[in-house]
C-alpha cells in the first residue's frame, strides 16, 4: 500500500504553492489507492498558530482534498524524536559534541581564511567514554551530532522527477540533530514521523533537496526503508523570485481564491498543471480524469512560473486560472453553479430563499442565461445584481454611450414602457416585435432603442440578447425601469 503525506508548518495561510503539494500528494494516493495522511508539522512553537492549523484544514476542505489519516500533531510525539536520537547514540551513529559556539566560530573563521569549505571537523567525534562522561558531570553543554558513516564515496538516491541525485560523503558534515536545550531538530523528527507514519512516498518542493541527502543517511542509521522521493519544482513569479505571503500577499493565498468567486476545482485544476503536464494538449481534467493522467514522472523539472497580472477580469491573478475557471463556470451542470453562487448573493443580501423553492427554475435559468460572459463567482452578485435586486448601479461607459447621447430617450423608453404593459403575454417574440415596431414609428434604428433599454435593465453595456433579458426579468420590473427614464 502507498502512504503519502502532506506535513505543512502551520505559520500561516495555505498558499497555492502549499496546496499544490497537497495536491500531489493526494493525487497520487488517489491514483495507486493508497492513503493520504495529514500530519501538521507544529515543532516550531513560536511560529505555529491555531489559526493557521484551522486555515490550512479549511483550505483543504475547500479545495476537495481529503485525507484518510489525521491530522496528527509532531508535537505530540516528542517522545519518539527523542528515543531515535538516543537509539543512535547508544548505537554509536551519534555523539555528543561539547565544541562551544566561540570554539566552532573560530573554526569557521580559520577554514574562511584558508579558503577551504567549512564543516564540522569531528573533534568530538572520538571521545572515549570517560571523557564524555567527565564532561557531561561538570555540567558542560552539549549538542547530539550524527556520525556521517563514511568520508569517502558518494551518496546517492533516485529522484522519480530529477534522476539520480549524489553527493560526495567527504561534503556531508556531521550535522546537529539534538540542541543543547535537548530538543531534536527538524530534520530528524521530520524523519521519524515518516517513519512511523510508514509513508512509502514523499512528494515535496525542491527547496526541501539540501535535507534529503542527510535525511537519506537518517533512514538508514534508523534501519527504515528508505521512501520514493520525488522533488516539485519551485514556484516562482515573473521576476524569478520564489513566491510567498511577504513579497505577494493575499494573492497567493488559496483563501483569497475562495474569497473571489473561485470554483474550487478550477482552481485545483490550475495548481496541477503548475508544475506538471499530460504530456498532450489537455488541460481541463475532470477529477477522475485528473487521478488517471496524474504520474510522478511527468511532474516538470524546471520551475513554474506564475504569471499573475491583470487580465479582463478585475481580480488580479495568472489569467489562466482565470480562464479555467470561467470554463467550468460555463460548463458545469447549473444547479451545481447555484449552489455555489447562494453564499455570493447571500452576502450582498440578494438571496431569496425562494430560489429554492417556487422560483427555482427562474433562478437556474437566469444563472444559465446570464454566466456565459462572467469570469467569477462574485460576478453575479456584481455584474448580475439587476437580475436579483431592483437597486444596481449604471456603469458610465453605457450610460454615456447609449443614453446620454440620446436626449429623446428619456421620452421614448416610458412611451415603449406603456406598450410593454399593455402586452398580455411578455415573451420573446413579443418584446421584441414591439420594440422594433416602436423604432419604425419613430424612425430610428432599433439599436438605438434596445441598447439604451439594455443600460437602463441592466446596467451594463454587454450581456445575453435583450429579449432574454427582458424576459427573465419580467414585465412588471422592465415597465418600471423603463419608466423610471424620466426620473
Ligand atoms: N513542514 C515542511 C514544510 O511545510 C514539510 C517538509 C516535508 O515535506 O518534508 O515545508
Amino acid at each position: 500500500e502507498t502512504r503519502l503525506r502532506f506535513p505543512p508548518s502551520p505559520t500561516g495561510y495555505l498558499h497555492i504553492g502549499g496546496a499544490r503539494t497537497a495536491l500531489y500528494n493526494w493525487l497520487y494516493a488517489k491514483k495507486t489507492g493508497g492513503k493520504l495522511i495529514l500530519r501538521i508539522e507544529d515543532t516550531d512553537a513560536d511560529r505555529s498558530t491555531k489559526e493557521s492549523i484551522q486555515g490550512i484544514i479549511d483550505g483543504l476542505e475547500w479545495l476537495g482534498i481529503n485525507w484518510d489519516e489525521g491530522p496528527y500533531f509532531q508535537t505530540d510525539f516528542d517522545a519518539d524524536h527523542v528515543a531515535s536520537a538516543k537509539r543512535m547514540l547508544d548505537e554509536g551513529k551519534a555523539y555528543k559534541c561539547f565544541c562551544t559556539k566561540e570554539e566552532l566560530e573560530n573554526k569557521r573563521q580559520t577554514a574562511q581564511a584558508n579558503k577551504s569549505a567549512y564543516g564540522y571537523d569531528g573533534t568530538c567525534r572520538n571521545l572515549k567514554s570517560e571523557e564524555v562522561a567527565a564532561k557531561e558531570a561538570a555540567g558542560l553543554p552539549f549538542v547530539v551530532r550524527f556520525k556521517v558513516p563514511k568520508r569517502d564515496g558518494i551518496l546517492s538516491y533516485e529522484d522519480k522527477v530529477l534522476g539520480e541525485i549524489k553527493a560526495k560523503y567527504s561534503e556531508i558534515e556531521d550535522f546537529v540533530i539534538v540542541r543543547s536545550t535537548g530538543k531534536p531538530l527538524y530534520l530528524l523528527c521530520n524523519v521519524v514521523d515518516d517513519i512511523r507514519d510508514r509513508i512509502t512516498h514523499i512528494i515535496r518542493g525542491q527547496d526541501h533537496m539540501t535535507n534529503t541527502l542527510r535525511q537519506v543517511l537518517l533512514y538508514e542509521a534508523l534501519d527504515a526503508p528508505i521512501p520514493v522521493f520525488a522533488h516539485m519544482p519551485l514556484t516562482l513569479d515573473l521576476k524569478k523570485a520564489k513566491i510567498s505571503k511577504r513579497s505577494h500577499g493575499e494573492i497567493v493565498a488559496v483563501q483569497f481564491y475562495e474569497k473571489h468567486g473561485f470554483i474550487p476545482w478550477a482552481l485545483s485544476n490550475f495548481l496541477v498543471l503548475l508544475g506538471w503536464s499530460s504530456g498532450n494538449d489537455t488541460e481541463i481534467f475532470s477529477r477522475e480524469e485528473m487521478i488517471e493522467a496524474f504520474t510522478l514522472e511527468r511532474i516538470n523539472k524546471s520551475n513554474s512560473i506564475f504569471n499573475y497580472r491583470k487580465g479582463d477580469s478585475k481580480f488580479i491573478t495568472d489569467p489562466k486560472a482565470i480562464a479555467i475557471n470561467e470554463h467550468y463556470l460555463r460548463t458545469l451542470p447549473i444547479e451545481e453553479i447555484a449552489v455555489m453562487v447562494k453564499p455570493f448573493l447571500e452576502k450582498e443580501g440578494l438571496w431569496d430563499d425562494a430560489y429554492e423553492s417556487e422560483k427555482k427554475v427562474w433562478f437556474t435559468e437566469t444563472l444559465d442565461l446570464i454566466r456565459d460572459r462572467f469570469h467569477l463567482l462574485t460576478d453575479f452578485a456584481d455584474l448580475g445584481r439587476a437580475y436579483f435586486s431592483d437597486e444596481f448601479p449604471v456603469e458610465e461607459k453605457p450610460l454615456k454611450k447609449n443614453v446620454l447621447k440620446y436626449e429623446e430617450l428619456k421620452r421614448w423608453l416610458p412611451m415603449l414602457a406603456a406598450r410593454y404593459e399593455a402586452l398580455d403575454d411578455f415573451n420573446l417574440e413579443t418584446t421584441e416585435e414591439t420594440a422594433r415596431d416602436f423604432a419604425t414609428e419613430l424612425d430610428i434604428k432599433p439599436g438605438i432603442i434596445i441598447n439604451g433599454m439594455r443600460t437602463v435593465v441592466t446596467g451594463q453595456l454587454a450581456g445575453p440578447s435583450m429579449f432574454d433579458i427582458l424576459v427573465t426579468i419580467g414585465q412588471e420590473r422592465v415597465v418600471k425601469r423603463l419608466r423610471d427614464v424620466a426620473k
